[in-house]
């Protein structure tokens, strides 16, 4: 007989928590992505109920909210089909339990009368579609538990199995950072399934010692997020939340990409050691701030820092970055309802711009859409219904080209606070020059209505730049340079793009490769198309960030790296010991190979003395 796991609602994992399965020390892996160590206890944020109020809806409302029930059932549907995946890594036993389980929430989501009567629900009580599912999830459980039959335990799990899945569709509908953080214990590690990058953004790095996640990749913003905000972090580590339980204790190592459950002392020992060597190094490369970033011989590289959130501005300057690369704005518009106004923007990057000045600041228009596709429709932006592949849909500039309000108070708010420092303007996923054309439209007749209004600007306006974060944008870009004043090049989405690979996706995760031929063909022709026509060009993707990519970057031609302000003196130590005609040479021979373990193998032993093996 199996054990009840379900007499609590709670996460379908919660069925294998038993002691006699939980082995002393354990061990899970997965891909690190912020460095550091951290020691605590475990606080797994079961997701909370999603509670919506009680919504009724017009008569016109009706379709769109059957839509949003369509939406919903499909993620939920893609979230269990992951969750059938993942079963394979754990033990015999809790694939015995869960399997069933799953089948049975996957049944739910088919032709279920769920559905069938939520879809009703919605059409003939006009109720939201979160109402509709809540009431019709009850009136099937009340059901259940009237039926005569005296296996009462199992009445009861049938019926929280029809509200468990009814909370998960209302969780998708409510596309919202739909779990409180707040609560998380000072020095706790959190562990979830998934966090979504507007779930890290309300992470205090003060009070929580690491992350460790099931979902995600190492270029997902997330990640970025994490690694911005310096909490020692891990992702896709496969297994994870079945054998961690709250309270237990850990240790997270967010370099090597592992945590160690339950840990016994040898484990604990180690970790304390590595906790003293980390801030030893840290302390070291702290001197390296005052220092320039110039190569042995002369070549200056700058280096700058990519925000995510004001929050980081001290940590920017504490790393010595000379400005801000990459502004990602979409802060600005996570984790609330209603749209920035122009008023509530220019206050923001008034004090981003004032606080780096002299310095410049390359602020990027709001990049909506694709991994945060759920947040852009909860605040209205995106269409409801949220298109087949979010990735390949309405995103960054094609959004706010469709919208060019949006584009329009973005652009205003950052032409008002010109005159407060150096700035540069940025566009996300660019795919042609037309594009870029339409865009720079908007912007200098944003600048006409602004100097009509008697907003003194400056006479030449701040330069007008594109991302090359697409394979499109990155072939296109001899084109592309004649409509732009820079190219920041975005190594994430360029690989994702390129290689077909979700950069937030675990389960492809062995196959994004910024290192494949070819994205490094595609970073290699969009670089010399900006060096033929002297245009400035970066790298702002996390690329620039990892020091062992240096030499390649600079060989390539790039003299300026945009990444997290923690990765700058790692990057720094890397430019001041390298030879630019080096790079030069080891750029060519890299380029020169199609085999992309043959590149790692190239990247890894740069500067290390030739092997047999290693000579190319
Ligand atoms: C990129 O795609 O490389 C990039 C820098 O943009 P983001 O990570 O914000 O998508
Ligand atoms: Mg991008």
């Amino acid at each position: 007989m199996r054990s009840d796991p379900r007499a609590e609602p709670a996460r379908s994992g919660e069925a294998v928590k038993t002691d006699k399965r939980r082995p002393k020390e354990q061990v899970v892996r997965g891909i690190p992505v912020a460095p550091g160590i951290a020691i605590g206890a475990i606080y797994d944020t079961t997701e909370a109920p999603a509670e919506a109020p009680r919504r009724r809806i017009s008569e016109e409302e009706v379709e769109p909210e059957r839509a949003r029930l369509t939406d919903a059932v499909k993620l939920s549907r893609k979230q269990l089909g992951k969750l059938k995946m993942r079963l394979s890594v754990l033990p015999e036993e809790a694939q015995e339990e869960l399997a069933p389980l799953l089948d049975a929430y996957v049944m739910m989501l088919g032709n279920s009368r769920l559905l069938r009567n939520a879809a009703r629900r919605i059409g003939e009580e006009h109720l939201a579609a979160e109402t509709a599912v809540l009431d019709e999830s009850e009136a099937i459980a009340a059901t259940i538990l009237a039926a005569k039959d005296d296996d009462k335990a199992g009445l009861l799990r049938r019926a929280q199995e029809v509200r468990e899945i009814a909370r998960r569709l209302n969780r998708n509908l409510l596309a919202a950072p739909f779990r409180s953080l707040t609560g998380v214990p000072a020095g706790a590690i959190l562990v979830a399934e998934e966090l979504t990058p507007a779930d890290a953004a309300l992470l205090d790095p003060s009070r929580i010692a690491g992350v460790a996640t099931e979902e995600g990749g190492a270029d997902g913003h997330t990640a970025i997020m994490l690694r911005a905000l310096g909490i020692p972090s891990i992702v896709a580590c496969h297994g994870l939340t079945e054998s961690a339980q709250r309270g237990d204790q850990a240790v997270l190592d967010g370099t090597t990409g592992t945590i160690v459950l339950r840990p016994g002392q040898g484990a604990l020992d180690k970790a304390k050691e590595g906790l003293a060597a980390f801030a030893k190094e840290r302390a070291k490369l702290a001197k390296l701030r005052q220092l320039p970033a110039i190569t042995r011989d002369g070549e200056l590289v700058e280096l700058q820092a990519n925000l995510e959130i004001p929050a980081e501005l001290p940590l920017i300057a504490q790393a010595g970055a000379q400005g801000i690369g990459l502004l990602r704005t979409e802060f600005l518009f996570m984790n609330r309802e209603d749209l920035p106004d122009e008023e509530a923007q220019v206050i923001a990057y008034e004090q981003i711009v004032g606080a780096m000045a002299p310095d410049e600041v390359t602020i990027r228009v709001l990049d909506w859409g694709g991994e945060k596709d759920l947040e852009a429709r909860a605040a209205g932006i995106a269409p409801t219904h949220g298109g087949p592949n979010p990735a390949l849909g309405l995103r960054g500039l094609r959004l706010l080209l469709k919208r060019p309000e949006l584009l329009e108070a973005q652009f205003a708010a950052i032409l008002r606070v010109a005159d407060k420092g150096k700035l540069r303007i940025l566009l996300p996923l660019v795919t042609t020059p037309n594009e870029v054309k339409q865009a720079r439209e908007i912007y200098d007749r944003v600048a006409r209505r602004l100097r009509r209004r008697g907003v003194a600007l400056p006479e030449k306006l701040p330069p007008l730049g594109v991302m090359i974060e697409t394979p499109g944008a990155a072939l296109a870009a001899d084109a592309i340079a004649l409509e732009a004043d820079f190219f920041a090049i975005g190594t994430n989405d360029l690989a994702m793009y390129t290689l077909a690979v979700d950069r937030a996706d675990a389960e492809v995760s062995h196959l994004y490769d910024p290192l494949h031929p070819a994205v490094l063909r595609l970073m290699q022709f969009a670089t010399e198309a900006a060096l033929r026509l002297r245009m400035p060009v970066s790298v702002c993707g996390e690329m620039a960030g990892n020091p062992r990519l240096v030499p390649l970057l600079l060989g390539l031609g790039i003299r300026c790296l945009s990444m997290n302000a923690s990765s700058i003196p790692r990057v720094k130590q890397a430019v001041r010991a390298l030879d630019i005609d080096d790079c030069a040479r080891f750029a060519r021979r890299v380029m020169e190979q199609s085999d992309p373990e043959r590149i790692q193998e190239l990247v890894m032993g740069f500067g290390q003395p030739a092997t047999d093996k290693a000579k190319g």
